[in-house]
């Protein structure tokens, strides 16, 4: 593999990114371009004089080599690398590995390594191909009495936002079309090392969930958060999920509306008016899913506090919900607070809870019946690929059903327009 790299101390780390991939893939750098199979030339357009020096360069490979990819700010100039050297086999944008790489596979298989061909390049994965967890933190500084995580697992550390953005472009790079954002409790990320500003791809970039949702919103990929708790800088992310940038989805775990019970359980952010903050989020990004868990029965539950929470259910029509009857952990200290629920009567608050939620997502959903929306196909069953949009993330909300995509398979984008709807999923056409 050849390699020119021209420009400013940001083209440079550009290069020392690609050629890591390169290297870290087997493949060898030669130092002339007969020697290479292949070249790759890092450009530079600032000035008149940089954008002549590049497109020489360009032209002495081809002239040279034959196959050359160009990457760097000249490749961010529309057409003007294309228009002086129509051979190039690719051109990309500055600060853009993942897609210099995909380049490099399609033209220049990679090397055969037998220490490494049998891990996959997104390293081992249980997710299929085209999504995968990206977890930013371990650990959790809250202490839910209904919880042992942090007695497990310890306060929270987050991940430094280098390492995570890192891992992300390289799943990104290997396929993978969506990232699912995890962690204990992802609004809190940078909280333990005080939103310290780390780096990625030379940029300094801060430890904080905003931040992090920006950067990764650039890699092209669905983004997806999990477990977000309603802190106010929470409303600091709707703009991107307005803007397209990361989906429109938040999974909040609310888990009760009393105060009183949301109190017991020492729940994270319990005195957020939560139904106000849901309409101002709605009302900035109307696409918005929202996806909670709540648990009914919790020790001391009385018969109103339960009816607070189907009230609030049925005012914050939230698209997506799971439930559960509380069920005491060993060494949980929700165990010990008096007045526990009997058996009989949380299975029918549970009953209860899922009849009126039941209601509403039946609600939301035929309210997208006509629309055109964007899916990602998981898989093809009998001639219907079974997909998600961006309000479904994978096992745990719906699917969209869609008939007559003939040539879809799993990782593919397809536009669909819904056709009908049931009380957990989509039924769709080829938009
Ligand atoms: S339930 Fe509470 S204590 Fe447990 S991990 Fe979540 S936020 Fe932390």
């Amino acid at each position: 593999m050849g390699f020119v790299s021209l420009g400013c101390p940001k083209a440079l780390v550009d290069s020392e990114s690609i050629l890591t991939q390169l290297r870290a893939e087997g493949y060898d750098i030669a130092p002339s371009y007969e020697g290479s199979d292949l070249v790759v030339v890092n450009t530079c357009g600032f000035i008149d004089a940089a954008v002549e020096e590049s497109l020489e360069a360009i032209g002495e490979a081809l002239a040279a080599n034959g196959k050359v990819i160009v990457t760097g700010c000249l490749g961010a100039k529309g057409d003007v690398v294309r228009q002086a050297h129509p051979k190039v086999l690719a051109v990309t944008g500055p600060h853009a590995t993942p897609e210099v790489m995909a380049a490099v596979h399609a033209h220049l298989p990679r090397p055969h390594d037998p220490f490494t061909d049998l891990v996959p390049p997104q390293g081992i994965r249980l997710t299929p191909r085209h999504y995968a967890y990206l977890k930013i933190s371990e650990g959790c500084n809250h202490r839910c009495t209904f919880c042992i995580i942090p007695s497990m697992r310890g306060d929270l550390v987050s991940r430094p936002v280098g390492d995570v953005m890192k891992e992300a472009e390289s799943l990104v790079a290997a396929g993978v079309k969506e990232l699912l954002v995890i962690s204990q409790d992802t609004s809190a990320y940078g909280v333990d090392v005080k939103y310290r500003t780390g780096f990625w791809g030379g940029k300094p970039l801060r430890t904080r969930m905003t931040e992090l949702c920006a950067a990764l919103g650039e890699l092209g990929a669905w983004v997806r958060l999990h477990y977000v708790y309603p802190y106010p800088h929470v409303d600091e992310v709707i703009p991107l999920m307005a803007e397209g940038k990361i989906l429109p989805y938040l999974d909040v775990p609310f888990q009760h509306a009393s105060p009183r019970i949301l109190k017991l359980m020492k729940r994270p952010a319990a005195s957020e008016r939560n139904l106000e903050r849901i309409r101002a989020w709605r009302a900035a990004c109307p696409d918005l899913a929202i996806r909670s868990t709540f648990i009914v029965g919790f020790p001391g539950e009385t018969e109103a506090e339960f009816g607070e929470l189907l009230e609030f259910l049925r005012e914050a029509k939230l698209d997506r919900v799971g439930c559960f009857a509380y069920s005491p952990v060993e060494g949980a200290k929700a165990n010990e607070l008096p007045g526990a629920v009997a058996e009989a009567v949380k299975q029918e608050r549970l009953a209860r809870f899922m009849a009126a939620q039941a209601v509403v997502s039946r609600e939301r959903l035929a309210a997208k019946v006509g629309r055109v929306i964007d899916v990602l196909v998981d898989d093809v069953d009998d001639g219907v690929a079974i997909a998600r949009s961006s309000a479904d993330a994978p096992e745990i909300d719906g699917v969209v059903r869609v008939t007559g995509a003939k040539r879809a398979g799993p990782g593919d984008f397809l536009r669909v327009r819904v056709r009908g709807a049931t009380e957990h999923d989509l039924e769709a056409v080829p938009a």
